[in-house]
């Protein structure tokens, strides 16, 4: 089977291209100041999973889901908002903490994160979450979503034992280079992809400085359309 091909669209989205040939887009905010001109209309979406409903990871989804007929995979609240927004209403691609659905060989497992998450007119869009993704190889990529670390990453990393982590590192919003360092010691992981830094001023975060706070861990860094095999 093919490698797992992970590019960095700026921010806090990412395309996965799995071992399957599936094309995976999360939290598809394309038009993100960081993500490349390039990058910013897909040629091909099959699944896109988001983590939270604001606005800088919900991006262009109810657009691409149209275009390319693609699944979005949500928390129930969040999902049931885009079927109101023109999406087909999927109670199968709407599950909730420790729920998994399972598309085209592909599981995701939803966790908890320690966030906020609402549409810009405020509507509640249910709880912010992260994600195990266990790819058809069985790779394994713990997605954070936005969060703070909290002490049942250890429990994550207990059940799934995550091959990469993708963690945000931007501070104010969510952790910093501190909290995503504390986080990597919870789940056990050794590998990481930071992203959510860089974007703002706010995000001040920067992978040197968690290299610095994680010397055991490998921080893969890639530049905004950069892709990277994992
Ligand atoms: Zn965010």
């Amino acid at each position: 089977m093919a490698d797992v091909d992970l590019t960095w669209l700026g921010h806090a989205a990412f395309r996965i291209d799995t071992p399957g040939g599936k094309r995976l887009y999360l939290d598809p905010w394309l038009s993100n100041p960081r993500c490349p001109e390039a990058e910013r209309q897909p040629e091909r979406v099959d699944l896109i999973v988001l983590t939270h409903g604001h606005g800088d990871h919900l991006g262009e989804t109810v657009e691409l889901a149209q275009q390319f007929s693609a699944p979005v995979v949500a928390i129930i609240e969040l999902r049931g908002w885009l079927a109101a927004q023109g999406l087909e209403e999927r109670m199968d691609h709407a599950p909730n903490k420790g729920g998994s659905v399972e598309i085209d060989g592909i599981r995701l497992t939803m966790t908890d994160a320690k966030h906020s998450s609402s549409a810009e007119d405020g509507t509640y869009l249910g709880e912010p979450a992260g994600w195990v993704v266990e790819l058809e190889n069985g790779t394994t990529i713990y997605v954070a979503g936005d969060t703070s670390a909290f002490g049942d990453m250890q429990l994550i990393g207990r059940v799934h034992e995550p091959d990469v982590a993708i963690l945000p590192i931007g501070g104010h919003f969510t952790m910093d280079p501190e909290g995503a360092a504390l986080a990597l010691e919870l789940l056990g992981t050794t590998r990481c992809v930071p992203c959510h830094y860089g974007t703002f001023p706010l995000l001040r975060g920067t992978p040197d400085e968690l290299r610095r706070l994680a010397p055991g861990v490998e921080v893969l860094a890639p530049e905004p359309g950069e892709t990277i095999t994992i």
